[in-house]
């Protein structure tokens, strides 16, 4: 799903936040990246969420070598087969849950009435189908990350990528948030998950641990 050869990544002002990783990420895998604040674990899962592009070295997503792609092409394979969700779930304030969740779908060439239709039925699958026309400020936490990832698996991606999905959550809540990770990963998701938490860390089947931009273990 993943190949990383010897990519690195330098920032205009002169970090380099990547040195030469090496990295791969087999069809539905469940992989946690830990290490130190600074160590490049976002720039890693900018980079590999096609956001971004190397400085040096080759990305391949689902086959395809990025760099070898026009924009469209990689805003294509974006849309079609990655989701993403972040620590600050970036839902539209004022709108209602059902559009934020259909909106996932606007790149992806889906007429607007099936948009619903598949936001409804991904809200259901998160445990929010009573809450389609609230606005995310009328939810908790824990419901907005669950509509962000609703959002992000409304496409049915095969690869989420995930920035600290718990970060801003109670344990409750970034318990049931991580459940709902493991059951796209039962479902066959690839699924990366960004986290400062051991004990997340921890329960998942691969830890990628990073340091000074370089993969250590
Ligand atoms: P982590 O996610 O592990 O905290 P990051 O990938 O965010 O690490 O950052 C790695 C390094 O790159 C840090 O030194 C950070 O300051 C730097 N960095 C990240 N994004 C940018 C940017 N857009 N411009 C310049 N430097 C950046």
């Amino acid at each position: 799903m993943v190949e990383l050869s010897r990519v690195s990544k330098a920032y205009p002002g002169g970090v380099t936040a990547l040195r030469e990783v090496d990295l791969r990420i087999g069809y539905g895998e469940l992989v946690a990246v830990v290490g130190p604040s600074g160590s490049g674990k976002s720039t890693m899962l900018h980079l590999v969420g096609t956001l971004d592009k190397p400085s040096t070295g080759t990305v391949r997503i689902d086959g395809h070598d990025v760099s070898a792609l026009s924009d469209r092409q990689v805003s294509t394979l974006r849309a079609r087969r990655i989701g993403f969700v972040f620590q600050q779930f970036h839902l539209a304030s004022g709108v209602p849950v059902l559009d934020n969740v259909a909106d996932g779908l606007l790149y992806a060439g889906v007429p607007r009435k099936e948009r619903r239709q598949r936001a409804e039925a991904a809200l259901n699958r998160v445990g929010l189908g009573h809450r389609l026309r609230h606005r995310p400020h009328e939810l908790s936490g824990g419901e907005r990350q669950r509509v962000a990832i609703a959002r992000a698996v409304v496409g049915e991606p095969a690869l989420l990528l995930a920035d600290e999905p718990t970060g801003n959550l109670d344990s409750a809540s970034g318990a049931a948030v991580l459940e709902l990770l493991r059951g796209l990963h039962a479902a066959g998701t690839t699924i990366v998950i960004i986290t400062h938490d051991g004990q997340i860390a921890d329960s998942l089947p691969r830890q990628i641990r990073m340091r000074d931009g370089q993969v250590v273990a």
